[in-house]
């Protein structure tokens, strides 16, 4: 059961030819299944931002397809949720109406909206900070709040762009095991990028793992261990 199928992918910066044009991918192809959780591990510069920004429909592929379920994503939408490694938490708003803020944009009634961002909260283990604004918080509990934020509009997929790598040791350990937990229990297709070899292995299904100058896929390898 495929739900994310890349093929053939490249994307370059700037004009293919020019002295500036970088290939940041080079001819990726990769099927993720339903549920999977996926590390895609290589060395800065190596492409896994491009590439995630790709499958999030952020940016176009220069050439290539990247489905959904059969169909071309052609730009971001709420099937398909980021956690960034700044968490890019909305810092006028409260952690409430961070978690909130993708039920709005549906449409949803503010009582439900509360409810589900109330139970997300709760799944992160931030209970009690719903009135904290992100500056009255540390890293660990601001992307607590970034995840809930992701969630909330129960996306089929989650991007996640190195989301530890801003965090002390010993939180990113504590937040390593919720996301193993969280993304198994909600059954989530997660696409997790990170340069962190331990982190891929100790998370993923599979480990993609890529390398730069063009941006390829080298290898890809089943992890045998199962997750916590
Ligand atoms: P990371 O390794 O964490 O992905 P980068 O330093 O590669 O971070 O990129 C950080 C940001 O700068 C990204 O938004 C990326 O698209 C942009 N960026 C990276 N390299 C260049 C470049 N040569 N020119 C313009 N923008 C770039
Ligand atoms: P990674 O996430 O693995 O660090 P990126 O996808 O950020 O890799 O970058 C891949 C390559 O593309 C790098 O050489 C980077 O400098 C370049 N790049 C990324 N974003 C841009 C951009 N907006 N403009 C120009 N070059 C970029």
């Amino acid at each position: 059961d495929i739900q994310i199928d890349i093929r053939n992918v490249g994307k370059v910066y700037g004009t293919k030819g020019q002295d500036n044009a970088v290939i940041a991918l080079d001819g990726v192809t990769l099927k993720i299944r339903r549920g999977e959780f996926i590390s895609l591990l290589g060395p800065s510069g190596c492409g896994k931002s491009t590439l995630l920004g790709i499958v999030a429909g952020f940016q176009a592929a220069s050439s290539g397809q990247i489905l959904q379920d059969g169909r071309p994503i052609t730009r971001p939408g709420p099937s398909r949720t980021v956690v960034f490694q700044d968490y890019a938490l909305f810092g006028w708003m409260t952690v409430q109406h961070n978690v909130e803020f993708g039920l709005k944009a549906k449409g949803m009634p503010k009582a439900e909206r509360a409810e589900i961002a109330r139970a997300l909260i709760a799944t992160v283990h931030l209970t009690g900070f719903e009135d904290k604004y992100p500056h009255e918080m540390s890293g660990g509990m601001k992307q607590r709040a970034a995840i809930a934020r992701a969630l909330a509009p129960d996306p089929d997929i989650l991007l996640m762009d190195e989301p530890f790598g801003a965090l002390d040791a010993q939180t990113r350990v504590l937040l390593q095991e919720e996301i193993a937990r969280i993304s198994s229990d909600a059954g989530k297709t997660v696409i997790f990028v990170t340069h962190g070899i331990d982190e891929a292995v100790f998370l993923a299904d599979r480990v993609v793992v890529m390398s730069p100058r063009p941006g390829r896929v080298r290898e890809e390898v089943l992890v045998p261990l199962p997750r916590p």
